[in-house]
């Protein structure tokens, strides 16, 4: 689904596309709609689904979009640590880059100059506050943070802070908020403690459940770090050296396929594609002979991704990164059924490299880098950090506190 479906302010497009975001992803998809009608909700979503985003966006498209009051605090975004308020910062910044919406992270441990800076915004005004529950407490103890116009709280990984042992500190937080306001919560697990801190802070949610399952972890999961004009070579150099029966190709788009089985085929090796373009019945004769073990090798588009029950394929390769982590957990879930093990190989180019660090996340672990044949050149450096693809020429300073509402400079 594109992000034009929602009906975002052209100046939160701009900053979806300068962060590199192409379609929302499955917890995008469910959660954007709600809390763009001004719905609360509690959802189980974890870290790597683009979760972060799902809030963030339609929090900047309500602010950007409605009258409000910029010497208060309008948002408040409530995390475990501050590893997590940095980094929700930062998104922060890329995404509302365009949209002029003032942010501040508030978290514990810096020194004197961040605290007073923070004093500073807290008490003019800041459009959306991520903090600590332990250091937003200390603020408010100290009786100058502006919190009379809040309309939105959100609790991120709302199990994790209570298993560090948050709850009082964020009861006291919310005991110092407007009643009449939206709340959004966030859990990787849904236990009962969570569901009696939503029961008392919720009003009718709408619940929402993405969770994914893990891989089976009897698939071989390799990814090779390579260049676009290396992928081919290195589909032909895998299909010759190993001796695989049954392999199946995921490429993100029909002229992918088109073209590799054309090269698959143009170098002896049986192969054949499934796409959209094919009428039902091709693609069902197609699938037939795979199933039958005549047809070796196949080559399809995410059609084949999700729900079909093939067996014994021992082989699956992305030749592109897939979409999100779900899509990336149904394609090598076509290996691996049942008892026999699978491999699944994944091609990542620089430009994809942010985007399987973010699947890397959602799995808990990183996929083992296998080694590209030295004849097949050099290849790039895994670096995800450095390969946001359309914003690489723009420096996203990690801004404390700077907007276009107060007249105070940016830190
Ligand atoms: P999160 O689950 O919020 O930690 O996000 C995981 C990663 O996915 C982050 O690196 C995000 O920048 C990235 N991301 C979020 N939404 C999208 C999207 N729609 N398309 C591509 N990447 C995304």
């Amino acid at each position: 689904m594109k992000f034009s479906t929602f009906g975002f302010d052209d100046r939160l497009m701009e900053g979806i596309d300068a962060s590199g975001y192409e379609e929302a992803t499955p917890v995008q998809q469910q959660v954007i709609p709600h809390i763009l009608a001004g719905k609360d909700i509690i959802a189980s979503a974890q870290t790597g689904t683009g979760k972060t985003a799902a809030f963030l966006l339609p929090l900047i498209n309500r602010i950007i979009t409605t009258p409000h009051d910029s010497s208060t605090i309008n948002a408040l975004v409530i995390v475990p640590t501050r590893e997590l308020a940095i980094q929700i910062a930062q998104h922060l910044e890329g995404l509302s880059y365009f949209a002029g919406v003032s942010s501040i992270a508030v978290y514990g441990g810096g020194d004197g100059g961040a605290f007073v800076q923070e004093k500073k915004a807290l008490s003019m005004g800041a459009d959306i506050v991520v903090c600590t529950p332990g250091k937003m407490m200390a603020h408010i103890k100290m009786g100058y943070v502006k919190l009379g116009g809040l309309k939105y709280l959100v609790l991120d990984e709302a199990d994790r802070m209570l298993d560090m042992g948050f709850y009082d500190d964020i009861m006291f937080i919310i005991n110092h908020l407007p009643a009449k306001r939206q709340n959004l919560l966030f859990s990787a697990t849904m236990p009962p403690k969570i569901r009696e801190l939503a029961r008392k802070i919720l009003h009718h949610p709408e619940e929402i459940n993405i969770s994914i399952s893990k891989p089976p972890e009897k698939i071989i999961q390799q990814a090779f770090v390579v260049y676009e004009p290396q992928k081919i070579p290195l589909v032909l150099k895998q299909l010759r050296e190993h001796s695989f029966k049954t392999v199946l190709i995921f490429c993100s788009s029909k002229q992918s396929v088109k073209q590799l089985t054309r090269e698959l085929r143009r170098n002896k090796i049986k192969a054949d594609e499934i796409h959209s373009d094919l009428e039902q019945d091709k693609r069902e004769e197609v699938l037939m002979e795979y199933k039958s073990g005549r047809l070796p090798v196949l080559v399809a588009t995410d059609i084949l991704s999700r729900g079909i029950d093939i067996d014994n394929i021992e082989l699956v390769i992305n030749f592109d990164v897939p979409h999100d982590g779900e899509d990336y957990v149904h394609r090598i879930g076509r290996t691996a059924r049942a008892e026999a093990d699978g491999t699944a190989f994944t091609f990542v180019t620089p430009k994809e490299q942010r985007k399987f660090a973010g699947i890397e996340k959602l799995l808990g672990k990183p996929v083992p880098k296998g080694n590209v044949p030295p004849e097949l050149g050099e290849v790039p450096e895994y670096n995800p950090v450095a390969s946001r693809p359309n914003n690489q020429k723009r420096n996203f300073k990690p801004r404390r506190f700077g907007n276009r509402n107060n007249s105070k400079p940016s830190a």
